[in-house]
């Protein structure tokens, strides 16, 4: 993971990340990837992790189709917004590549704390760790927040006194559909650049103009998080077959549209982030 990330972060391009939602987005998500010869990193949320059946389940079903799909550009596992220290050291005994901790509701002393176990335990072991700053607005897998702007001397200090591998400022974006249009905070974007080295992580990426998020990448934004665009693709496609086709039950046949849509919606998510071609 650091190694693709710093890449990313020094060639100026963004690794996406897209969240997982069952067996069809992992399948999806690496064949695409390998298509496009982009590297990649799959996320599951904390909170729909033992809806896919745990750690251990999902880090080994990761291995063998990586295996099976002859997977050559680099994949990652991430746990994405993992919820205490303790489910990130459950990650990381799973087999992992990289986890999120989470801390961003906690005061930043206490964020700090947990972050720094998280490192600690993480690093031994070769798994990079996310942090946030700030909070994240809207809703995500049954988690909602409220959206705080991060604050410069926070994120400092988060960055630099636990040893993190990437960083999420929230400055403005959202979990989620937008209500009107995003307004991302490129002026602290700026700042906290001139004054951090680490690369940013940039959440709730569906929806953002292709303009901001050049913009965003030019900031050193090097992983990018993409959810509800792939899930409005996957949907529209979902409800489409079934509308049109009101006999059809057989699984595969309802299934392969979705399949398709959320292989189009990958594919060119990875040509805006620039990783087209980079693994
Ligand atoms: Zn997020």
């Amino acid at each position: 993971m650091k190694n693709i990330l710093d890449d990313a972060f020094e060639k100026k391009y963004a690794v996406p990340q897209f969240n997982m939602n069952g067996l069809i987005w992992l399948e999806s998500i690496l064949k695409t990837a390998e298509k496009c010869k982009a590297p990649v990193i799959i996320g599951t949320t904390d909170k729909i992790v033992d809806q896919l059946g745990g750690f251990k389940l999902l880090a080994q079903i990761f291995e063998i189709m990586k295996k099976d799909l002859k997977i050559k550009v680099p994949a990652i596992l991430h746990l994405d917004h993992g919820q205490t220290v303790e489910r990130c050291f459950e990650a990381v005994d799973a087999g992992y590549d990289s986890v999120m901790y989470d801390g961003s509701k906690l005061s930043i002393e206490e964020n700090v704390k947990n972050t720094k176990k998280v490192v600690e335990y993480a690093h031994k072991q070769g798994v990079t760790v996310e942090a946030e700053v700030g909070s994240v607005g809207g809703t995500e897998d049954g988690v909602y927040s409220d959206m705080i702007y991060a604050d410069q001397s926070e994120c400092m200090k988060l960055a630099i006194e636990t040893g993190i591998d990437s960083l999420a400022p929230a400055l403005g974006s959202v979990h989620g559909k937008y209500k009107g249009e995003p307004n991302l905070g490129f002026e602290e974007m700026a700042r906290l650049r001139q004054s951090l080295h680490v690369p940013f992580v940039l959440h709730g990426a569906s929806g953002i103009s292709n303009a901001d998020l050049q913009k965003a990448i030019s900031y050193g934004h090097a992983k990018v998080n993409y959810n509800t665009e792939l899930n409005i693709g996957w949907s529209d496609a979902l409800r489409t077959v079934l509308t049109e086709n009101q006999e059809l039950y057989a699984p595969m046949e309802i299934l392969k549209p979705g399949k398709q849509a959320l292989n189009a919606v990958i594919e060119e998510v990875i040509i805006r982030t620039g990783a087209y071609e980079k693994a």
